[in-house]
């Protein structure tokens, strides 16, 4: 084995290193593997109960009227998270989209928007109305408010109670920690928040945005009351086939109120063709739990070796993991580079390219990229990305195959060594 990762660019010591972490992490591996098992188990089942057929793998054009394909996808979305409906649609763009989806249809004038998960994600900002913008939910008068997560990373339920008034329609919550150094929140902790709004009043709007989230642990927010979640489909949920897409999920009034801005008043869901995606969609499901866990995998990886080599790790090598992605504060402008560099190396499309730092729109400062992807921007496919700043985080997450993810692991390793970053 050590011959072949050496034809392929890995040192000997880098090999042994990252062989001797591999197997201090056999226990949780254990664990990562039992829950794709119970969620592989949770999407079959759904494949069964929906029936799945041959004739659901062809697609639909123009209006996309009768897509038995597509509206049996959205059952099995729907079965899997313990929804009562879903959409699971190509022409749903990215998850931003699905999110100001989901918004738009369930907000009005004079509603109140209240985050209880900080800040949201940084493309939220103008859908919200956050920074102004064109065609923002602030310009149609909804209202934006926020509580902040406590010091520790949790809830803060006082504060939660304080910021809900009469207008409050919709509580937001964001799974994942995505680009921030937060903690990721696991579904157990948002099913008591959840439990806790409705408390306070059962007719608020409890939305997830769950991205990264997906198949990460054995039960989804909708298993705990949330009304809706949201996600992209070249994150987790499509497995590394989905071309495109997104999705949202819940109660059948609430989804049924995205789907008319979706498309629009009247024609809802009935309409929207599944064009020749659908096996893509439903392959990539049906795979989703087993590359979810070789992401989950190589993030553990990735904060096991870059720990013991004095690198600050969110979360730590210990801790609980509740999504796919693994910062690691790589101290130097320098690391951050070499660190990109090796992901890209390591990829199976683009592996010629050294990702160089950028000018982003919407940053301020510059950015450096990662990702020799299938489907451009997919990030379940191995990827890392980050802004050149103290602390020179590099936000790290993906892999669709286990052995692929940890090649690029030992691949960041190896150029970190050669730029003499790092000694083993
Ligand atoms: C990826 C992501 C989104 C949506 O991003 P898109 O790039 O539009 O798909 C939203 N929230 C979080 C937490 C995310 O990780």
């Amino acid at each position: 084995m050590e011959e072949q990762y050496k034809k392929a660019g890995i040192d000997g010591d880098i090999y042994r290193f990252t062989q001797s972490v591999c197997a201090s992490l056999q226990e949780r591996f254990v664990h990562i593997d039992e829950t794709a098992e119970y969620n592989q188990i949770k999407v079959l089942k759904a494949f069964h109960d929906a029936h799945v057929s041959e004739a659901c793998m062809s697609g639909t054009s123009g209006y996309g009227y009768n897509d038995i394909g597509r509206d049996t996808l959205e059952k099995v979305y729907a079965y899997a998270f313990g929804a009562e409906a879903a959409l699971v649609r190509p022409l749903i763009a990215c998850g931003t989209h699905a999110l100001a989806i989901a918004l738009f249809g369930n907000l009005k004038t004079g509603d109140e928007l209240l985050s209880i998960s900080g800040t949201p994600y940084d493309t939220l900002h103008e859908v919200i109305g956050i920074r102004p913008s064109r065609g923002s939910l602030a310009e149609y008068g909804i209202t934006y408010a926020e509580t902040d997560l406590d010091a520790d990373g949790r809830f803060d339920f006082p504060a939660i109670k304080a910021a809900i008034n009469e207008r409050t329609r919709m509580v937001a919550i964001q799974r994942s920690k995505g680009y921030s150094s937060r903690r990721t929140l696991s579904v157990e902790e948002i099913g008591e928040a959840i439990a806790f709004v409705k408390s306070l009043n059962p007719h608020i709007v409890c939305m997830v945005d769950n991205c990264y989230g997906e198949f990460a642990e054995t039960i989804e927010p909708t298993d705990l009351g949330a009304d809706l979640i949201v996600g992209s489909l070249i994150k987790n949920p499509g497995g590394g086939l989905a071309p495109s897409g997104g999705y949202i999920c819940g109660k059948k009034e609430y989804v049924e109120n995205a789907s008319f801005r979706m498309t629009c008043p009247g024609l809802g869901s009935e309409i929207g063709p599944s064009l020749n995606l659908n096996t893509s969609f439903f392959q990539g499901f049906f795979l989703a739990p087993t590359v979810t866990a070789s992401a989950m995998k190589a993030a553990c990886l990735a904060a096991s070796v870059y720990e013991k080599l004095g690198f600050e790790c969110v979360p730590n090598a210990t801790e609980e993991r509740y999504d796919i992605i693994q910062s690691v504060a790589l101290k130097s402008p320098e690391a951050l580079q070499a660190f990109c560099t090796g992901i890209q190396k390591a990829a199976p499309v683009d592996s010629f390219v050294t990702p160089e730092p950028w000018d982003m729109p919407g940053y301020d400062d510059q950015v450096i990229m990662a990702s020799g992807s299938f489907i451009s921007g997919s990030s379940i496919e191995l990827s890392a990305d980050g802004p050149l700043r103290e602390p020179y985080n590099v936000f790290f997450q993906g892999g669709l195959t286990w052995p692929s993810a940890k090649y690029g692991i030992m691949m960041s390793l190896q150029c970190l060594k050669e730029k003499g970053l790092i000694s083993l």
